[in-house]
């Protein structure tokens, strides 16, 4: 072990929309708190990327709002310019303010969550284990962060991975609930057109089936100077050719969106996200999987579904700690 760092609080893992969310209610509520990504950006899933000039949203391309406290949250992002309304469905009806999309793009949501917090990014921590009243989580190259709570946010194998490695014996009825947590995969094609597609306003199609899943056009969002559109493969298609050489698979699935494209495709990448939305995921809104000193995990693998899932549990995850730990200890 090299070093370790003044102990914190709470260490918060991952700065996707759970994390961030804990972070921030931690936060507000006084404790120290530090949040580690393995990503060089924050937002995990929440993602954009840039080709050439094009700009695309290759994870999630918008997210829905139906609680209360996430409307209240979105709400405010949008007086901050950090959301604008936009359904991925034509044919839904939203007047009630139920779908919404990042502005100017996906990874602004993140971004602005992220001001104000103690934030550490292409960290990956490698280990988490507890060491008398703290937890100690070590990364790679052996730096070891000290905190007297966690909130573990990194999707439940990756999770578990971690724990694992550290050593950290999980109650076998605990174990097997999160074992049985499972996510589809995604296969993501990011295309910059020679000319705007057919995809009607406001810039999204929906399939669910065959190879497809949805199709977003990037430049009809607003986020994109030059046409360029994000293809998200169905989870039977992406499962199916995980393995295939990517730019093959890309290809299929271009020829199969052709019609919607009608135009050229001028240059295309592909993504693949391993854990991309839980097939299988757990009822709670967050598990404490330690009391003493305290874990919570949280993510989109518990309570609720996507992004809004993700919020819920992670302010979730923060109550819990808070319940625990009503007047912090500070080392
Ligand atoms: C292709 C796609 C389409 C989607 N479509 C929708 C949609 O239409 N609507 C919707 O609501 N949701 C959608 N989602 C799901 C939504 O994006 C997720 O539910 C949500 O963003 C998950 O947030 P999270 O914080 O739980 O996890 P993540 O965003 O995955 O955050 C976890 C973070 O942990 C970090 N991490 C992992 N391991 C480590 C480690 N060892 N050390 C340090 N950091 C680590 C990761 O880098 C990541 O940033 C989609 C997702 C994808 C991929």
């Amino acid at each position: 072990m090299d070093s370790i760092e003044q102990t914190t609080d709470v260490l918060v893992i991952g700065a996707g929309m759970a994390g961030l969310i804990a972070a921030a209610e931690l936060q507000q509520a006084g404790r120290s708190v530090r949040v580690l990504d393995k990503g060089r950006g924050v937002g995990g899933r929440l993602a954009s990327r840039r080709i050439e000039s094009a700009t695309f949203d290759h994870g999630a391309p918008g997210f829905k709002a139906s609680d209360p406290w996430f409307i209240s949250q979105v709400l405010q992002a949008r007086l901050n310019g950090a959301v604008a309304p936009w359904t991925l469905d034509a044919a839904e009806v939203h007047p009630d303010l139920r779908s919404w999309r990042g502005t100017p793009s996906m990874s602004a949501v993140p971004k602005q969550l992220s001001r104000g917090l103690d934030l550490q990014l292409e960290t990956t921590i490698t280990h988490l284990h507890p060491h008398g009243d703290r937890w100690l989580a070590t990364t790679a190259s052996g730096h070891t962060f000290a905190s007297t709570s966690v909130v573990l946010t990194a999707p439940v194998p990756q999770a578990l991975a971690l724990l694992d490695a550290g050593g950290f014996g999980l109650a076998p009825e605990l174990r097997l609930r999160l074992d049985a947590i499972e996510y589809e995969r995604c296969l993501t094609v990011m295309a910059i057109l020679d000319g705007p597609s057919r995809i009607p306003s406001p810039g999204g199609v929906l399939f669910n089936r065959g190879s497809i899943a949805s199709i977003t056009d990037n430049q009809a969002k607003g986020i994109s100077a030059e046409p360029a559109v994000t293809l998200h493969a169905t989870p039977a298609f992406s499962f199916e050719h995980w393995d295939h050489d990517r730019l093959e698979s890309g290809r299929l699935l271009l020829a199969a969106a052709a019609d919607w494209l009608g135009a050229g495709v001028r240059t295309f990448q592909v993504h693949g996200w391993r854990y991309s939305q839980p097939k299988i995921r757990d009822n709670e809104p967050c598990l404490l999987v330690n009391l003493a000193p305290p874990l919570a995990l949280a993510g989109d693998a518990f309570g609720g579904v996507g992004v809004e899932g993700s919020a819920l549990s992670g302010r979730a995850a923060a109550l819990a700690i808070l319940a625990l730990r009503a007047s912090p200890q500070r080392a």
